[in-house]
């Protein structure tokens, strides 16, 4: 067995690959409500099909996640790839060129919701399995493949339960999640961190009356623009720490891949995109992101709700911004009460966690010699050399990162980031293709004895 074999075997049956992935698009797994069973068993079968058995595990009404696994041992080391099987909804269907689940193929792309987010690389990755079954590779650990539910929701019914309910038995010594990581016009990016979220609904509760006499009531639309207009005293309150790599540093991972430094600061310069993922990456950010008030031109509102969107650095914890939240809101005279309803007279905010996921980071990233084998792997498939990188999204590696399961966790996949979740969402047949490479070389040359 060679890496030859490999490359000849996924050349001459790309056709076959493609027409799995297109299945997979027209399967309908939108998120709400999710219906990932449908994916789950076109996977389940695919595989059954190579002589890989799956086990699905229902929950719900039609949902599943489902583990696969190259062989029964999981006493050597162990790989694990993850890819989700929902889709976000698609918004309004006719705003696509194409049917978001007709899964067309054009110009060399295919087209429709999940492309990139992420069936082209859950598909890839299910295709790993079966080509290093079909080759009979002969392993010391296991490649464990688990295909997720849940994952544009928060990911607690999918990677988190899966983990907590199947995988916490099992060794990982490295796992890949196989997310969209293009990053046009550069190449490929390895992840090895991302920005923690909350999402938080503020409700302000004042008191009604009519307009014409202000003095009668307590207006909450005013109240939450206290609250608004104060939101950068917050900074305070959260912990000030460093970046896990700093402005200069993320800079300087992506310069590798320009002939000069000299040609990427002008490259820079001209990537407003770019310039401003770094300043994310590298900053606690908030976002107000809803505003809701009033009902009458002539009545005190007396209800006003906003949502604001949090995004932490690696070390700063959800736990601490909600409590320097609550402190502030305090400081600026307003009571917060445990429930959002109260005695019409009574003036109080209540504060509701609408999401949340806690940042993480691959701290020894540098002394993996696992990573660099990946990196060349990736570099010699795509023909261009991919640059380590931080995420400025949430994912469902702090699953695996932070619970010291598996520490060593990437995202890595195909698809451009920027395309998921638009509207005519689409993917590169070729990048789908050198994903399916990269991920089966890599499995070959980390399972190999
Ligand atoms: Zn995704």
């Amino acid at each position: 067995m060679s890496e030859e074999q490999i490359l000849d075997e996924i050349e001459s049956n790309k056709e076959e690959y493609i027409e799995f992935l297109r299945g997979l698009i027209q399967t309908e797994s939108y998120n709400p409500p999710g219906n990932e069973k449908n994916v789950a068993l076109k996977i389940e079968k695919y595989l059954k099909n190579a002589g890989i058995k799956s086990e699905i595990y229902p929950f719900g009404e039609n949902r599943a996640n489902l583990i696969a696994t190259l062989n029964d041992n999981f006493e050597g080391k162990n790989l694990l790839f993850n890819g989700h099987m929902d889709v976000v909804p698609p918004g309004l269907e006719e705003e696509w060129k194409y049917h978001p689940l007709s899964a067309v193929v054009k110009r060399k792309r295919i087209f429709g919701r999940g492309t990139v987010d992420m069936k082209g690389g859950t598909a890839a990755m299910a295709i790993s399995l079966k080509i290093l079954k079909k080759i009979g590779v002969k392993t010391s650990g296991n490649l464990i493949f688990n295909a997720v539910a849940d994952e544009e929701v928060g990911g607690i019914l999918g990677t988190k339960w899966c983990l907590d309910n199947l995988l916490k038995s099992k060794k990982c010594d490295f796992a890949v999640i196989g997310e969209p990581t293009g990053f046009n016009p550069l190449p490929k990016v390895i992840s090895l961190g991302e920005k923690g979220r909350i999402s938080i609904k503020i409700i302000t509760n004042g008191i009604s009356g009519h307009a014409s006499v202000p003095y009668l009531g307590v207006n909450a639309i005013i109240m939450m623009n206290v609250i608004i207009h104060n939101l950068d005293k917050l900074d305070e309150y959260v912990p000030k720490i460093k970046p896990p790599l700093s402005k200069e540093e993320l800079e300087e991972l992506i310069s590798i891949l320009f002939p000069s430094r000299e040609i990427f600061d002008r490259f820079l310069e001209e990537q407003p995109l770019l310039q401003n993922v770094i300043k994310a990456n590298t900053h606690f950010t908030k976002n107000l992101t809803m505003i809701k008030g009033g009902i009458k031109s002539n009545v005190i509102p007396d209800h006003c709700e906003s949502v604001i969107d949090f995004r932490l650095l690696p070390g700063q914890k959800i736990e601490t911004l909600l409590n320097g939240l609550k402190k502030l809101i305090n400081e600026l005279g307003y009571q917060i009460k445990s429930e959002p309803t109260g005695l019409p007279d009574e003036v109080f905010v209540y504060i509701d966690v609408l999401d949340k996921g806690e940042a993480s980071y691959w701290k020894d990233w540098k002394k993996s010699q696992t990573l660099k084998d990946f990196y060349n792997i990736a570099e010699q498939c795509y023909k261009k050399k991919p640059f380590y990188f931080l995420f400025p999204g949430s994912s469902d590696t702090k699953y695996y990162r932070n619970t010291n399961y598996c520490a060593s966790t990437i995202m890595f996949g195909p698809g451009n980031a920027s395309l998921a979740h638009s509207t005519n969402e689409y993917i590169e047949i070729q990048d789908y293709i050198n994903a399916i490479k990269v991920y089966t070389l890599f499995a070959y040359s980390f399972l190999k004895d």
